[in-house]
């Protein structure tokens, strides 16, 4: 097993399709792009899904560092956007992996799956991950520029103190009502 992929299924707790799914997508990108040191790959990710920890694992791309931003469309997209080289790359992770597997991954997650079933649906799940970490490049992505403006960086603002909770929050996400400041939280949770 490749250093990579092992090091990312440790991170993410199980190895499954879609972390290797994610694990192409990232690999490829990591021979395009060089691994984040700090923040100047960022990725912009289609899903919140398995496959996004594949990400994080191999570029460094976090939610905690701001350089992973999750716009959930549910699809296998990934752009890369390197703030060095002031370019883009989109990676649709174009492979057909799942066909057939449709009914029963959706028993499976109902919990309505028998034990044949169950035992059938193994064998295939390890078919699809191998597919999916020996296939070719041209076969499992679609890699296109993007023309897409520079993220924003990530920034630091001021706190404020909720004078509700009386924690601290920072300034941008901060509410008002009734001439108090509050936090998100407690505005939300707010009775009208
Ligand atoms: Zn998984
Ligand atoms: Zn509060």
């Amino acid at each position: 097993m490749d250093e990579d992929f092992k090091k990312a299924a440790e991170f993410h707790g199980h190895i499954c399709p879609g972390l290797a799914m994610g694990y192409r997508v990232a690999k490829y990108a990591k021979e395009h792009y060089p691994r984040a040191m700090d923040e100047e790959l960022v990725c912009i990710a289609e899903n919140k899904s398995c496959s996004v920890d594949a990400v994080q694992s191999l570029l460094g791309c976090t939610a905690g560092k701001g350089n992973l931003i999750i716009e959930d469309n549910g699809k296998q997209v990934f752009i890369f956007y390197s703030r060095d080289a002031n370019r883009a790359l989109r990676i649709y992770f174009k492979g057909d992996v799942f066909r057939g597997m449709d009914a029963l991954r959706q028993k499976m997650a109902s919990g309505a799956i028998t034990g044949t079933e169950e035992k059938e649906m193994k064998g295939l799940r390890a078919k699809v991950i191998e597919d999916i970490l020996n296939g070719k490049d041209e076969d499992l992505l679609s890699v296109t520029d993007a023309d897409i403006p520079a993220p924003e960086k990530a920034r630091i603002y001021p706190s404020l103190i909720c004078q509700k909770c009386s924690e601290r929050f920072m300034e941008i996400m901060g509410r008002t009502a009734n001439g108090k400041v509050l936090c998100k939280d407690c505005f939300e949770k707010m009775v009208c």
